[in-house]
């Protein structure tokens, strides 16, 4: 589905006023949860997501030890109340999947052969969704990840461009342009979506997924806007682990 809703106009403004390269707003706090060895509050948009770490702790039940690294258990989970229709509780398919995606990609930045037979456990839950949630946990999780002190290469972030469709007045359809951080009726009524996680530092890719269709072009264009998207989230992760650090040391102080 894309024609019958003019996503972007002649202007190149999308319904929520944003430009095409336009990321929506986001703030981060580190540190938010006193039982966790690190967590962190996100919210991105509309998004609201809770992250928080435990470990590195001995792998339970054993055999799931490894007795080289540390194995990494990310688990994104969507809140009953955080979409329009209550969801059902529990994992299903999808948060499966998204889970699965996050750990692999978490586990290429944990430098995971310091703590052999360990487990480092990811937890993410989505308080309120509105496209873009795996994007925003797993730059969440980068946080946490930090916030525990857990060993890093770096810190992941994440970030999603996509194409959305425009119609003409004379309603013919005009292919798609690309977009940054596709928001809710965009990501609902859009033709593609890439979200990605890099390490900032050298750019390497620790995650890229591809929901619809894309010609090549737009694929390499859709990905330097998600890398330059990830660049921008990065410094606001960063922010949030100073901010962090210097309100702890300013207590520290009185
Ligand atoms: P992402 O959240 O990473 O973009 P999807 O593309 O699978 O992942 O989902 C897009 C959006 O669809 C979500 O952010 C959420 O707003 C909505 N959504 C996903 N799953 C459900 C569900 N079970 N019920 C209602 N809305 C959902």
């Amino acid at each position: 589905m894309n024609g019958d809703k003019k996503l972007i106009d002649d202007t190149g403004t999308r319904l929520d006023g944003r430009k095409a390269d336009e990321l929506r707003k986001v703030t981060i706090k580190a540190g938010v949860l006193h039982r966790a060895d690190g967590s962190c509050y996100l919210e991105w948009g509309g998004n609201k997501v809770i992250a928080a770490v435990y470990g590195p702790r001995e792998a339970i039940p054993r055999h799931t030890q490894n007795p080289l690294r540390a194995i990494v258990n990310a688990r994104y989970n969507m809140a009953a109340f955080s979409v329009d229709d209550r969801k059902r509780p529990g994992p299903d398919r999808r948060s499966r999947e998204i889970s699965k995606v996050t750990s692999e990609a978490l586990e290429k930045v944990i430098i995971t052969d310091y703590y052999p037979r360990a487990s480092i456990d990811v937890n993410i839950e989505i308080l309120n969704a509105e496209a873009g949630t795996r994007c925003a946990g797993l730059s969440a999780a980068g946080v946490a990840l930090a916030d525990a002190g857990i060993p890093l290469k770096d810190i992941p972030v994440s970030c999603a461009a996509g194409k959305i469709g425009s119609e003409e007045k004379d309603g013919s359809f005009l292919g798609g342009q690309i977009v940054l951080d596709l928001g809710k009726e965009e990501d609902n009524f859009g033709n593609a979506d890439l979200p990605i996680a890099i390490a900032p530092r050298t750019n390497e890719i620790l995650l890229l997924q591809m929901d619809g269709h894309l010609s090549f072009e737009e694929f390499e264009k859709a990905l330097d806007f998600a890398i330059k998207g990830c660049h921008q989230v990065s410094k606001i992760q960063k922010e949030a682990l100073i901010n962090k650090y210097h309100a702890s040391e300013e207590e520290e102080k009185k």
